[in-house]
């Protein structure tokens, strides 16, 4: 797999299809990646119902044009996902989903096979090095191929989300819960990740950057124009370079961190080519980051303090979830997404016990109200990064 990252500018969306074709072509043109018969499975990143102005979701005009140009070649494009973590993998929530994200009709005028499959099946992974077993949903097992269509986005949890992290949605519903129960720590976490990327191997990847999530992403965050389509190969390499674009520094970044760990190859900027626009040109300046991350302190770079103080870290260091109770609508979906069962329904609004809660976020990523505020200690206060 080849380390080079490919950017081309895409001021709006009304342009995406001819600006992704151009970076195709820049890739090699789509006879490399999509050949005649095969089925290719499209895999936006679709958290949560949200519109495609909310920018939580990889807008519907990318997927549309990615669906034109596999046709083209003669193969078949089907668009699936499992959403966030928080929802059943049912075709009910599905439809809520592809309908508002407006996927639905995006894929209907593209010519695309919309996935109603809400089967998963398992699968064994002997070169994982921390993951070994993985349930992965059925339309992904029966696909000849898979073609990345991701979102950049900041992460409470991951500091970014990305290409890596992206793939995360090849695992049914609330399994996905499971993996935050077991992974606490975001290191481990992001290292399942990488092994679940290389179990997927995407024949490509394509990030939607044409309009970015800054702030509290990747359900709740802030719209940003940033203007651009990557593309690559390898998720890994794409991430990297989506990281110096939103400015979030290689050791607040888990994935590359854990990248680093596993000796895995590119983590760094250094080892990739990139090709089209300027790197230095489009760099986003003050990109707004998450609130939260232990990574963000640097907690990560000391392993052993790090081990240390976890316990005391996760309540002083990090940012709690709370709800605000005049939003909630006790719809239950953090009551379900939660890994460790640390909400309940009181008085007909969700409440968050502290003392269980392992700081995942998955609330705050789900809720469809926005009713999970974050709430600092005066600790974190205090060393939080500028
Ligand atoms: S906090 Fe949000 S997700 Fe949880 S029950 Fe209330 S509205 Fe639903
Ligand atoms: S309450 Fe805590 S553990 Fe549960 S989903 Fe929210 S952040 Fe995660």
């Amino acid at each position: 797999m080849d380390s080079k990252v490919y950017i081309v500018q895409c001021p709006d969306y009304a342009g995406v299809e001819e600006k992704l074709a151009s970076l195709i072509d820049l890739m090699g043109g789509m006879g490399s990646y999509a050949k005649i018969g095969e089925k290719i499975v499209l895999k936006p990143n679709l958290l949560r119902a949200a519109r495609p102005e909310q920018a939580v979701c990889t807008h519907p005009s990318v997927l549309a044009a990615m669906g034109r140009l596999v046709s083209k070649e003669g193969a078949h494009a089907v668009v699936a996902d499992s959403p966030g973590g928080g929802y059943r993998y049912t075709a009910k929530i599905l439809d809520d989903i592809y309908r508002t994200s407006g996927m639905l009709e995006a894929a209907q005028q593209a010519g695309i096979e919309v996935n109603w499959d809400t089967t998963s099946r398992p699968v064994s992974f002997a070169d994982g090095m921390l993951t070994k077993h993985f349930d992965i949903i059925t339309p992904v097992m029966e696909a000849d191929g898979l073609i990345n269509l991701c979102k950049m986005k900041t992460h409470l949890f991951t500091v970014m989300t990305g290409a890596v992290k992206n793939l995360f949605g090849v695992i049914p519903g609330l399994i996905k819960t499971g993996y935050h129960a077991k992974l606490h720590d975001t290191m481990r976490f992001a290292s399942m990740l990488l092994d679940l990327a290389r179990y997927v191997a995407p024949r490509l990847t394509i990030m939607d950057a044409v309009v970015a999530m800054e702030g509290n992403g990747p359900g709740s965050g802030d719209p940003r124009p940033v203007g651009l389509l990557l593309g690559a190969q390898d998720p890994l390499a794409l991430d990297v370079v989506a990281g110096e674009i939103m400015g979030i520094e290689r050791k607040e970044n888990p994935i590359l961190m854990a990248a680093e760990q596993r000796e895995q190859t590119p983590s760094r900027i250094e080892d990739i080519e990139v090709i089209g626009a300027e790197l230095a040109d489009v760099k986003v300046p003050g990109f707004k980051r998450s609130v939260v991350s232990a990574g963000a302190l640097g907690l990560e770079t000391i392993p052993w303090y790090q081990r240390l103080i976890e316990p005391f870290a996760k309540k002083a260091f990090t940012v709690r979830p709370r709800v605000i109770w005049d939003r909630c609508i006790a719809c239950g979906t953090c009551i379900e997404g939660c890994p460790v069962q640390a909400i309940s329904l009181v008085n007909e609004r969700a409440f968050i016990e502290d003392d269980e809660c392992i700081r995942c976020y998955c609330c705050h990523e789900l809720c469809p109200e926005e009713a999970v505020g974050l709430f600092s200690s005066w600790l974190y206060q205090l060393l939080k990064p500028a």
